[in-house]
Protein backbone atom coordinates (compact mmCIF):
# COMPACT_ATOMS: atom_id res chain seq x y z
CA UNK A 1 0.00 0.00 0.00
CA UNK A 2 1.56 3.17 -0.80
CA UNK A 3 -0.56 6.27 0.91
CA UNK A 4 1.57 8.93 -0.55
CA UNK A 5 0.13 8.31 -4.20
CA UNK A 6 -0.27 11.98 -6.05
CA UNK A 7 -3.75 12.39 -8.23
CA UNK A 8 -5.13 14.88 -9.74
CA UNK A 9 -8.28 14.78 -7.54
CA UNK A 10 -7.25 13.98 -4.32
CA UNK A 11 -3.46 15.23 -4.55
CA UNK A 12 -0.86 13.78 -2.38
CA UNK A 13 -1.99 11.31 0.62
CA UNK A 14 -4.97 10.75 -1.61
CA UNK A 15 -5.93 7.33 -0.19
CA UNK A 16 -9.18 6.81 -0.07
CA UNK A 17 -11.29 5.28 -2.81
CA UNK A 18 -15.62 5.45 -3.29
CA UNK A 19 -16.87 1.81 -4.39
CA UNK A 20 -20.01 1.82 -6.52
CA UNK A 21 -21.83 -0.61 -7.46
CA UNK A 22 -25.51 0.18 -9.45
CA UNK A 23 -27.96 -2.06 -10.22
CA UNK A 24 -30.68 -1.68 -11.87
CA UNK A 25 -32.74 -0.56 -8.64
CA UNK A 26 -29.92 -0.11 -6.13
CA UNK A 27 -26.60 1.34 -5.50
CA UNK A 28 -24.15 -0.14 -2.98
CA UNK A 29 -21.35 1.73 -2.02
CA UNK A 30 -18.57 1.75 0.06
CA UNK A 31 -15.81 4.23 0.53
CA UNK A 32 -12.26 2.62 1.71
CA UNK A 33 -8.99 3.93 3.05
CA UNK A 34 -6.23 2.40 0.75
CA UNK A 35 -4.00 2.68 3.29
CA UNK A 36 -4.93 0.47 5.87
CA UNK A 37 -7.97 -0.79 4.24
CA UNK A 38 -9.90 0.47 6.64
CA UNK A 39 -14.13 0.77 5.77
CA UNK A 40 -14.48 4.32 6.45
CA UNK A 41 -18.62 4.24 5.31
CA UNK A 42 -21.00 2.18 3.46
CA UNK A 43 -24.42 1.42 2.37
CA UNK A 44 -27.14 0.60 -0.02
CA UNK A 45 -29.81 3.04 -1.43
CA UNK A 46 -32.66 0.51 -2.50
CA UNK A 47 -36.08 1.17 -4.55
CA UNK A 48 -34.67 3.40 -7.41
CA UNK A 49 -37.28 4.64 -10.08
CA UNK A 50 -39.92 1.99 -8.02
CA UNK A 51 -42.13 4.35 -6.63
CA UNK A 52 -41.85 5.43 -2.96
CA UNK A 53 -40.99 3.34 -0.65
CA UNK A 54 -36.99 4.21 -1.36
CA UNK A 55 -34.81 4.42 1.47
CA UNK A 56 -31.15 4.92 2.27
CA UNK A 57 -29.28 2.45 5.39
CA UNK A 58 -26.02 4.28 5.87
CA UNK A 59 -23.34 3.06 8.40
CA UNK A 60 -20.54 5.17 9.16
CA UNK A 61 -16.96 3.85 9.73
CA UNK A 62 -17.84 0.57 12.43
CA UNK A 63 -21.15 2.73 13.92
CA UNK A 64 -24.86 1.72 13.78
CA UNK A 65 -26.52 2.06 10.82
CA UNK A 66 -29.17 5.02 10.44
CA UNK A 67 -32.05 5.15 7.61
CA UNK A 68 -33.30 7.56 5.72
CA UNK A 69 -36.99 7.32 3.46
CA UNK A 70 -36.71 9.01 0.32
CA UNK A 71 -38.49 9.16 -3.56
CA UNK A 72 -35.38 8.08 -5.74
CA UNK A 73 -37.03 9.13 -9.23
CA UNK A 74 -33.87 8.25 -10.37
CA UNK A 75 -29.92 7.54 -10.00
CA UNK A 76 -29.21 10.35 -10.27
CA UNK A 77 -31.05 11.05 -7.00
CA UNK A 78 -29.59 8.16 -5.43
CA UNK A 79 -26.20 8.69 -6.07
CA UNK A 80 -26.97 12.81 -4.85
CA UNK A 81 -28.68 11.07 -1.19
CA UNK A 82 -25.58 8.73 -1.12
CA UNK A 83 -23.13 12.13 -1.25
CA UNK A 84 -25.33 13.82 1.34
CA UNK A 85 -25.19 11.31 3.88
CA UNK A 86 -20.98 10.73 2.82
CA UNK A 87 -20.70 14.46 3.36
CA UNK A 88 -22.65 14.43 6.93
CA UNK A 89 -19.82 12.07 8.37
CA UNK A 90 -17.61 14.20 6.46
CA UNK A 91 -16.51 11.87 4.03
CA UNK A 92 -18.31 13.71 0.75
CA UNK A 93 -17.01 13.45 -2.56
CA UNK A 94 -15.22 17.14 -2.19
CA UNK A 95 -13.44 15.81 1.56
CA UNK A 96 -10.06 15.42 1.00
CA UNK A 97 -8.18 12.40 0.08
CA UNK A 98 -10.58 11.08 -2.28
CA UNK A 99 -7.82 9.37 -4.75
CA UNK A 100 -10.70 7.85 -7.18
CA UNK A 101 -14.21 6.38 -7.53
CA UNK A 102 -13.97 2.44 -8.49
CA UNK A 103 -17.55 1.35 -10.07
CA UNK A 104 -18.31 -2.37 -10.93
CA UNK A 105 -19.46 -2.75 -14.15
CA UNK A 106 -20.87 -6.28 -15.28
CA UNK A 107 -20.22 -6.76 -18.74
CA UNK A 108 -16.47 -5.94 -20.68
CA UNK A 109 -17.07 -8.60 -23.17
CA UNK A 110 -13.33 -9.38 -24.93
CA UNK A 111 -12.88 -5.30 -24.91
CA UNK A 112 -12.40 -5.04 -21.45
CA UNK A 113 -9.68 -7.57 -19.27
CA UNK A 114 -8.73 -5.05 -16.76
CA UNK A 115 -9.39 -2.73 -14.84
CA UNK A 116 -10.16 0.73 -16.91
CA UNK A 117 -9.88 4.33 -16.37
CA UNK A 118 -12.87 5.51 -17.90
CA UNK A 119 -13.02 8.61 -20.69
CA UNK A 120 -15.91 8.92 -23.21
CA UNK A 121 -14.65 6.56 -25.60
CA UNK A 122 -14.86 4.20 -22.58
CA UNK A 123 -17.71 4.46 -21.94
CA UNK A 124 -19.20 4.51 -24.95
CA UNK A 125 -17.61 1.11 -25.50
CA UNK A 126 -19.24 -0.05 -22.31
CA UNK A 127 -23.05 1.27 -23.75
CA UNK A 128 -21.79 -1.01 -26.61
CA UNK A 129 -22.11 -3.92 -24.74
CA UNK A 130 -25.27 -3.41 -23.11
CA UNK A 131 -26.76 -6.38 -25.50
CA UNK A 132 -24.33 -8.47 -23.91
CA UNK A 133 -25.83 -7.34 -20.62
CA UNK A 134 -29.02 -5.24 -20.90
CA UNK A 135 -30.55 -5.45 -17.13
CA UNK A 136 -27.01 -4.74 -16.06
CA UNK A 137 -24.41 -2.18 -17.86
CA UNK A 138 -26.97 0.31 -18.56
CA UNK A 139 -27.42 1.28 -14.47
CA UNK A 140 -23.53 0.70 -14.29
CA UNK A 141 -23.28 3.57 -16.89
CA UNK A 142 -25.43 5.77 -15.33
CA UNK A 143 -23.68 5.24 -11.96
CA UNK A 144 -20.51 6.22 -13.97
CA UNK A 145 -22.00 9.08 -15.44
CA UNK A 146 -23.94 10.74 -12.33
CA UNK A 147 -20.55 10.48 -10.22
CA UNK A 148 -17.96 12.18 -13.15
CA UNK A 149 -20.80 14.78 -13.26
CA UNK A 150 -20.62 15.42 -9.46
CA UNK A 151 -16.64 15.09 -9.72
CA UNK A 152 -15.57 15.62 -13.33
CA UNK A 153 -11.83 16.23 -11.93
CA UNK A 154 -11.64 12.74 -10.42
CA UNK A 155 -9.96 9.50 -11.72
CA UNK A 156 -13.11 6.71 -12.75
CA UNK A 157 -12.22 3.70 -13.05
CA UNK A 158 -14.69 0.53 -14.14
CA UNK A 159 -13.62 -2.48 -12.50
CA UNK A 160 -15.06 -5.52 -14.69
CA UNK A 161 -17.14 -8.78 -13.38
CA UNK A 162 -15.92 -10.57 -16.70
CA UNK A 163 -12.40 -9.34 -16.39
CA UNK A 164 -11.22 -12.29 -14.32
CA UNK A 165 -12.30 -14.93 -16.43
CA UNK A 166 -10.45 -13.53 -19.84
CA UNK A 167 -7.97 -15.95 -19.17
CA UNK A 168 -10.00 -18.75 -19.57
CA UNK A 169 -8.60 -21.13 -22.58
CA UNK A 170 -10.40 -20.98 -25.83
CA UNK A 171 -11.36 -24.88 -25.52
CA UNK A 172 -13.21 -23.56 -22.46
CA UNK A 173 -14.86 -20.04 -23.51
CA UNK A 174 -16.15 -21.40 -27.06
CA UNK A 175 -19.23 -23.18 -27.03
CA UNK A 176 -19.44 -26.08 -29.98
CA UNK A 177 -21.48 -23.91 -32.14
CA UNK A 178 -21.09 -22.99 -35.67
CA UNK A 179 -18.02 -20.89 -35.61
CA UNK A 180 -19.17 -18.22 -37.99
CA UNK A 181 -22.54 -17.49 -35.87
CA UNK A 182 -20.80 -17.69 -32.80
CA UNK A 183 -17.91 -15.31 -33.46
CA UNK A 184 -20.24 -12.92 -35.43
CA UNK A 185 -22.66 -12.28 -32.11
CA UNK A 186 -19.97 -12.24 -29.88
CA UNK A 187 -21.33 -15.95 -28.46
CA UNK A 188 -18.98 -17.37 -25.98
CA UNK A 189 -18.43 -17.97 -22.32
CA UNK A 190 -17.45 -14.68 -20.11
CA UNK A 191 -17.96 -15.71 -16.70
CA UNK A 192 -19.10 -13.10 -13.89
CA UNK A 193 -18.83 -13.38 -10.17
CA UNK A 194 -15.08 -12.74 -11.51
CA UNK A 195 -14.35 -9.89 -8.91
CA UNK A 196 -15.32 -12.46 -6.35
CA UNK A 197 -12.99 -15.39 -7.84
CA UNK A 198 -10.38 -13.48 -7.78
CA UNK A 199 -10.44 -12.09 -4.34
CA UNK A 200 -11.16 -15.43 -2.70
CA UNK A 201 -8.71 -17.44 -4.78
CA UNK A 202 -6.01 -15.12 -3.65
CA UNK A 203 -7.64 -14.81 0.12
CA UNK A 204 -7.86 -18.77 0.46
CA UNK A 205 -3.30 -18.82 -1.18
CA UNK A 206 -3.10 -16.53 1.96
CA UNK A 207 -5.10 -18.61 4.55
CA UNK A 208 -2.76 -21.47 3.55
CA UNK A 209 0.37 -19.49 3.91
CA UNK A 210 1.19 -19.73 -0.03
CA UNK A 211 1.81 -17.77 -3.13
CA UNK A 212 -1.67 -17.72 -5.44
CA UNK A 213 0.87 -18.73 -8.36
CA UNK A 214 1.13 -22.16 -6.16
CA UNK A 215 -2.07 -23.43 -5.45
CA UNK A 216 -5.04 -24.47 -7.80
CA UNK A 217 -7.92 -23.77 -6.01
CA UNK A 218 -12.05 -24.27 -6.76
CA UNK A 219 -14.05 -21.48 -5.92
CA UNK A 220 -17.51 -21.90 -5.23
CA UNK A 221 -19.24 -18.83 -4.96
CA UNK A 222 -22.72 -19.36 -3.95
CA UNK A 223 -25.24 -16.06 -3.10
CA UNK A 224 -28.30 -15.79 -4.45
CA UNK A 225 -26.49 -15.95 -7.78
CA UNK A 226 -24.07 -18.63 -7.92
CA UNK A 227 -21.13 -19.98 -10.09
CA UNK A 228 -17.72 -22.00 -9.43
CA UNK A 229 -14.27 -21.05 -11.06
CA UNK A 230 -11.48 -23.55 -11.41
CA UNK A 231 -7.98 -20.77 -10.67
CA UNK A 232 -4.55 -22.66 -11.50
CA UNK A 233 -2.01 -20.67 -10.06
CA UNK A 234 -3.74 -17.20 -9.79
CA UNK A 235 -5.01 -17.66 -13.48
CA UNK A 236 -8.70 -18.69 -13.74
CA UNK A 237 -9.14 -21.68 -16.27
CA UNK A 238 -12.60 -22.44 -16.56
CA UNK A 239 -16.22 -20.99 -14.82
CA UNK A 240 -19.80 -21.94 -14.87
CA UNK A 241 -21.56 -19.06 -15.85
CA UNK A 242 -21.49 -18.37 -19.53
CA UNK A 243 -22.22 -15.68 -21.99
CA UNK A 244 -24.73 -14.45 -19.44
CA UNK A 245 -25.36 -15.29 -15.69
CA UNK A 246 -27.68 -18.08 -16.61
CA UNK A 247 -25.59 -21.07 -17.50
CA UNK A 248 -23.90 -23.06 -14.71
CA UNK A 249 -25.02 -23.85 -10.87
CA UNK A 250 -28.87 -23.84 -9.60
CA UNK A 251 -29.16 -20.67 -8.35
CA UNK A 252 -32.26 -18.76 -5.73
CA UNK A 253 -34.06 -17.78 -9.07
CA UNK A 254 -31.90 -19.49 -11.98
CA UNK A 255 -32.37 -22.42 -13.48
CA UNK A 256 -28.41 -22.75 -14.38
CA UNK A 257 -27.76 -25.61 -16.55
CA UNK A 258 -30.61 -26.61 -18.95
CA UNK A 259 -30.85 -28.70 -22.97
CA UNK A 260 -31.64 -25.51 -24.56
CA UNK A 261 -34.25 -27.09 -26.30
CA UNK A 262 -36.33 -26.80 -23.31
CA UNK A 263 -36.48 -23.29 -24.90
CA UNK A 264 -37.35 -24.60 -28.04
CA UNK A 265 -40.53 -26.65 -26.75
CA UNK A 266 -41.71 -24.24 -24.47
CA UNK A 267 -41.95 -21.84 -27.21
CA UNK A 268 -43.18 -24.02 -29.60
CA UNK A 269 -45.65 -26.15 -27.49
CA UNK A 270 -45.81 -24.20 -24.54
CA UNK A 271 -46.55 -20.77 -26.73
CA UNK A 272 -44.31 -19.09 -24.51
CA UNK A 273 -42.64 -15.96 -25.87
CA UNK A 274 -38.72 -15.16 -26.12
CA UNK A 275 -39.33 -12.90 -23.26
CA UNK A 276 -41.63 -15.22 -21.02
CA UNK A 277 -38.99 -17.35 -21.31
CA UNK A 278 -36.37 -14.85 -20.08
CA UNK A 279 -38.44 -14.51 -17.24
CA UNK A 280 -38.88 -18.16 -16.29
CA UNK A 281 -35.37 -19.07 -16.25
CA UNK A 282 -33.82 -16.04 -15.09
CA UNK A 283 -36.71 -14.94 -11.92
CA UNK A 284 -39.06 -18.26 -11.65
CA UNK A 285 -36.48 -20.94 -11.57
CA UNK A 286 -33.66 -22.06 -9.18
CA UNK A 287 -34.48 -22.81 -5.85
CA UNK A 288 -37.67 -20.41 -5.95
CA UNK A 289 -39.09 -22.11 -8.96
CA UNK A 290 -38.55 -26.08 -7.25
CA UNK A 291 -39.92 -24.96 -4.01
CA UNK A 292 -41.32 -21.37 -3.66
CA UNK A 293 -38.31 -20.05 -1.93
CA UNK A 294 -35.24 -18.79 -2.93
CA UNK A 295 -33.71 -18.52 0.71
CA UNK A 296 -31.14 -21.51 1.70
CA UNK A 297 -32.26 -20.99 5.35
CA UNK A 298 -35.83 -21.49 4.89
CA UNK A 299 -35.14 -24.19 2.54
CA UNK A 300 -33.07 -25.77 4.86
CA UNK A 301 -35.54 -25.45 7.89
CA UNK A 302 -38.88 -26.87 5.27
CA UNK A 303 -36.49 -29.82 4.48
CA UNK A 304 -35.57 -30.36 8.37
CA UNK A 305 -39.43 -30.51 9.20
CA UNK A 306 -40.10 -33.54 6.23
CA UNK A 307 -41.28 -30.98 3.39
CA UNK A 308 -40.79 -32.88 0.08
CA UNK A 309 -40.80 -30.25 -2.30
CA UNK A 310 -37.88 -28.72 -0.33
CA UNK A 311 -35.98 -31.53 0.40
CA UNK A 312 -35.96 -32.13 -3.73
CA UNK A 313 -34.83 -28.35 -4.06
CA UNK A 314 -32.30 -28.94 -1.62
CA UNK A 315 -31.16 -32.28 -3.31
CA UNK A 316 -30.80 -30.61 -7.18
CA UNK A 317 -28.82 -27.90 -5.93
CA UNK A 318 -26.34 -29.73 -4.15
CA UNK A 319 -25.94 -32.78 -6.85
CA UNK A 320 -25.28 -30.00 -9.44
CA UNK A 321 -22.89 -28.37 -7.01
CA UNK A 322 -21.22 -31.76 -6.51
CA UNK A 323 -21.04 -32.18 -10.66
CA UNK A 324 -18.75 -29.37 -10.87
CA UNK A 325 -16.55 -29.61 -7.93
CA UNK A 326 -16.07 -33.46 -10.01
CA UNK A 327 -15.35 -31.57 -13.04
CA UNK A 328 -13.13 -28.85 -12.20
CA UNK A 329 -11.29 -31.35 -10.01
CA UNK A 330 -10.67 -33.00 -13.35
CA UNK A 331 -9.78 -29.65 -15.02
CA UNK A 332 -7.28 -28.67 -12.65
CA UNK A 333 -5.75 -31.96 -12.10
CA UNK A 334 -4.06 -31.18 -9.28
CA UNK A 335 -6.05 -29.22 -6.27
CA UNK A 336 -4.86 -27.93 -3.45
CA UNK A 337 -8.19 -25.85 -2.13
CA UNK A 338 -11.97 -25.67 -2.51
CA UNK A 339 -13.49 -22.54 -1.13
CA UNK A 340 -16.74 -21.80 -0.42
CA UNK A 341 -18.22 -18.22 -0.14
CA UNK A 342 -20.58 -15.58 -0.33
CA UNK A 343 -24.42 -15.69 1.65
CA UNK A 344 -24.72 -19.77 1.39
CA UNK A 345 -21.18 -20.91 0.55
CA UNK A 346 -20.18 -18.64 4.10
CA UNK A 347 -23.14 -19.54 6.34
CA UNK A 348 -24.39 -22.98 5.11
CA UNK A 349 -23.09 -25.64 7.14
CA UNK A 350 -25.88 -28.27 5.62
CA UNK A 351 -24.84 -26.93 1.75
CA UNK A 352 -21.05 -27.62 2.82
CA UNK A 353 -21.59 -31.05 4.16
CA UNK A 354 -23.82 -31.88 1.64
CA UNK A 355 -21.58 -30.81 -1.42
CA UNK A 356 -18.79 -32.73 -0.17
CA UNK A 357 -19.45 -35.45 1.22
CA UNK A 358 -18.29 -38.91 0.43
CA UNK A 359 -15.79 -37.10 -1.59
CA UNK A 360 -12.82 -38.77 -0.16
CA UNK A 361 -11.88 -40.47 -3.32
CA UNK A 362 -10.99 -36.77 -4.53
CA UNK A 363 -9.03 -36.42 -1.58
CA UNK A 364 -11.58 -33.80 0.31
CA UNK A 365 -12.90 -34.55 3.64
CA UNK A 366 -14.75 -32.28 5.52
CA UNK A 367 -14.38 -31.94 9.49
CA UNK A 368 -17.92 -31.99 11.00
CA UNK A 369 -17.26 -29.60 14.07
CA UNK A 370 -15.10 -27.52 12.11
CA UNK A 371 -17.84 -26.97 9.70
CA UNK A 372 -20.90 -26.20 12.34
CA UNK A 373 -18.64 -23.61 13.72
CA UNK A 374 -20.83 -20.22 13.38
CA UNK A 375 -19.48 -17.84 10.37
CA UNK A 376 -16.01 -16.16 10.99
CA UNK A 377 -13.51 -14.63 9.29
CA UNK A 378 -11.78 -17.06 6.77
CA UNK A 379 -11.25 -20.21 8.13
CA UNK A 380 -10.50 -24.30 7.14
CA UNK A 381 -13.04 -26.77 7.67
CA UNK A 382 -11.39 -29.65 6.33
CA UNK A 383 -10.43 -32.83 8.30
CA UNK A 384 -6.83 -33.30 9.16
CA UNK A 385 -6.12 -36.13 7.14
CA UNK A 386 -8.29 -34.30 3.95
CA UNK A 387 -5.35 -33.94 1.13
CA UNK A 388 -7.63 -30.93 -0.35
CA UNK A 389 -7.97 -27.58 1.92
CA UNK A 390 -11.43 -26.77 2.56
CA UNK A 391 -12.73 -23.46 3.53
CA UNK A 392 -14.69 -20.52 4.25
CA UNK A 393 -13.79 -17.42 2.59
CA UNK A 394 -15.74 -14.58 3.25
CA UNK A 395 -15.79 -12.34 -0.01
CA UNK A 396 -15.62 -9.01 -0.06
CA UNK A 397 -16.15 -7.18 -3.68
CA UNK A 398 -16.16 -3.81 -2.80
CA UNK A 399 -12.67 -4.17 -1.27
CA UNK A 400 -11.07 -5.90 -4.17
CA UNK A 401 -12.94 -2.95 -6.32
CA UNK A 402 -11.18 -0.76 -4.16
CA UNK A 403 -8.05 -2.32 -4.57
CA UNK A 404 -8.16 -2.56 -7.91
CA UNK A 405 -8.90 0.69 -8.38
CA UNK A 406 -6.66 1.97 -5.78
CA UNK A 407 -3.82 -0.23 -7.91
CA UNK A 408 -4.64 1.68 -11.22
CA UNK A 409 -4.81 5.19 -10.26
CA UNK A 410 -1.41 5.00 -8.79
CA UNK A 411 0.18 3.16 -11.61
CA UNK A 412 -0.79 5.46 -13.98
CA UNK A 413 0.17 8.83 -11.86
CA UNK A 414 3.70 6.70 -11.52
P1 LIG B 1 -26.25 -11.87 -3.62
O1 LIG B 1 -26.05 -12.86 -4.70
O2 LIG B 1 -27.59 -11.21 -3.63
O3 LIG B 1 -25.08 -10.93 -3.39
P2 LIG B 1 -25.52 -13.09 -1.08
O4 LIG B 1 -24.15 -13.55 -1.36
O5 LIG B 1 -25.70 -12.01 -0.07
O6 LIG B 1 -26.34 -12.78 -2.37
O7 LIG B 1 -26.36 -14.36 -0.60
C1 LIG B 1 -27.73 -14.25 -0.33
C2 LIG B 1 -28.27 -15.62 0.01
O8 LIG B 1 -27.50 -16.18 1.08
C3 LIG B 1 -29.70 -15.59 0.52
O9 LIG B 1 -30.61 -15.73 -0.54
C4 LIG B 1 -29.76 -16.81 1.42
O10 LIG B 1 -30.25 -17.90 0.71
C5 LIG B 1 -28.32 -17.12 1.75
N1 LIG B 1 -28.01 -17.08 3.18
C6 LIG B 1 -27.73 -16.02 3.95
N2 LIG B 1 -27.52 -16.41 5.22
C7 LIG B 1 -27.68 -17.75 5.27
C8 LIG B 1 -27.60 -18.75 6.27
N3 LIG B 1 -27.32 -18.44 7.54
N4 LIG B 1 -27.83 -20.02 5.92
C9 LIG B 1 -28.12 -20.33 4.65
N5 LIG B 1 -28.20 -19.46 3.65
C10 LIG B 1 -27.99 -18.18 3.95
Amino acid sequence: MTPDAVTPGGGRGATRVLVLNCGSSSVKYRLVDMADGRRLAGGLAERIGEGDGGRIVHTSGSGKPREQSHLFPDHAAALKAVAEELRADGLGLDAPGLAAVGHRVVHGGTRFTAPTLVTDEVLDEVRALTPLAPLHNPANVTGIEVARSLRPDLPQVAVFDTAFHATLPEHAARYALDRAVADRYSVRRYGFHGTSHQYVSRSTAALLGRDPAEVNVIVLHLGNGASASAVAGGVCVETSMGMTPLEGLVMGTRSGDIDPAVVFHLHRVGGLSVDALDELLNRRSGLLGLCGENDMREIVRRREQGDAEAGTAFDVYIHRLRKYIGAYCAVLGRVDALAFTAGVGENSAPVRSAATAGLEGLGIAVDPARNALPPQGPRLISADHSRVAVAVVPTDEEFEIARQTFALVHRSRG
